[in-house]
């Protein structure tokens, strides 16, 4: 069965079909499944030994045979304004992932990490400095959630989840749509599919293959410039799906599911912040359902790139929209807190995650 650690079974790696085939492997009747999933999901319970309505013999057995993947933070950091909180999780193997917690007045959105680093090489991201390490499982994306769960107040819960931390999440894709399926589950974290995002740096099969997967969520879509020679030195993944396939990809994945597709463009000043930047833009998404969302850089150590200044990302807003875009610009979160993803993970490998 998938989701193995150490010869254990995470019990964060199963839909509750599957938990309940687990248990019947264990000779046991189904409805034990939903027994321990109240304790994992919603008592917050990663200890066997603590599940009261559990047999006894059952508890010790299923602390031989398996686990509650729910990870722990072994840094963190919040911004000023406390509106978010950046975690440093720790893996089983001793690597470590990145997470982040959003506040937002409609509730709590959780920022998940797919894989350990990444291997597509963006320009501006500090995730893939060191290539990638290797993929997470479903149960250590969801231990991510139920980590950040676990250090809320019991009132509260995370109720969105972006998959935009570390790693592409096509190029990890079964557990990435497993991890969907299973933060969806009612009697887990019931993190409804319109509140999930899958965001990608524009990996055509990959959003093909989730257009067929009959899955409601929002699918976001790393843009960053309409033309293929900016897009490749930003994007090396570029160099293979060039632009004008990756919305048409789009266009395929918004007339199967009836969702509205969200292009990122991070404004870079002098790189693809100018007017016919913006034109091509428009010309390019016209007619789809589409949606654009400006996002001013957030800068990385040793990297090259500016964030265009307030006044040349509100210009580039206005043109957009009066080319009859969608566009909205996205509001800060991250100045503070190491916001680029990977910037935490980078600085605590460096020894510098001590103390924050
Ligand atoms: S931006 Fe995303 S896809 Fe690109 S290197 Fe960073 S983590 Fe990977």
């Amino acid at each position: 069965m998938l989701g193995i650690s150490d010869g254990k079974q995470d019990i964060l790696d199963l839909t509750l079909r599957e938990a309940e085939e687990f248990f019947e492997g264990l000779g046991e009747p189904r409805y034990r499944a939903r027994q321990v999933f109240r304790w994992a999901y919603a008592r917050r319970q990663a200890d066997f030994a603590a599940m009261s309505d559990l047999p006894a013999w059952l508890r010790e057995r299923l602390t031989e045979t398996a686990f509650v993947g729910t990870l722990r933070a072994v840094a963190q950091k919040s911004s000023r304004d406390g509106r978010t909180t950046k975690f440093l999780f720790g893996l089983a193997d001793g690597e470590a992932v990145e997470s982040v917690l959003m506040r937002h007045d409609y509730g709590y959105t959780a920022c998940v990490s797919s894989q350990v680093g990444c291997r597509m090489a963006c320009g501006f991201c500090a995730s893939t400095r060191g290539g990638l390490v290797r993929n997470l499982r479903t149960g250590e994306m969801v231990g991510q959630v139920t980590g950040i769960n676990a250090l809320l107040p019991a009132e509260h819960r995370v109720s969105r989840a972006v998959l935009m931390g570390s790693g592409e999440p096509l190029d990890n894709y079964e557990s990435c749509v497993k991890f969907i399926r299973v933060v969806n589950e009612p009697l887990g974290l019931n993190i409804g599919m319109r509140h999930i995002t899958l965001s990608t740096c524009g990996i055509v099969p990959g959003i093909l293959r989730l257009a067929r997967e009959g899955l409601q969520i929002t699918l976001s879509v790393s843009l960053h410039s309409p033309t293929d020679a900016v897009r490749r030195s930003l994007m090396p993944v570029a160099g293979k799906y060039p632009v004008r396939e990756v919305v048409r990809a789009c266009r395929e994945y918004g007339d199967a599911t009836g969702r509205r597709v969200t292009f990122e463009y991070a404004l870079i000043e002098g790189v693809n912040d100018s007017d016919s930047d913006a034109r091509e833009v428009a010309r390019l998404l016209n007619g789809g359902l589409f949606h654009v969302n400006i996002i001013p850089l957030n800068p990385v150590r040793g990297t090259p790139y500016r964030r265009s200044p307030p006044r040349r990302v509100k210009e580039f807003y206005v043109l957009l929209e009066n080319m009859g875009i969608a566009v909205t610009v996205r509001r800060e979160f991250g100045i503070g807190v190491d916001a680029a993803c990977g910037q935490l993970r980078r600085r605590s490998a460096r020894g510098g995650a001590d103390g924050m």
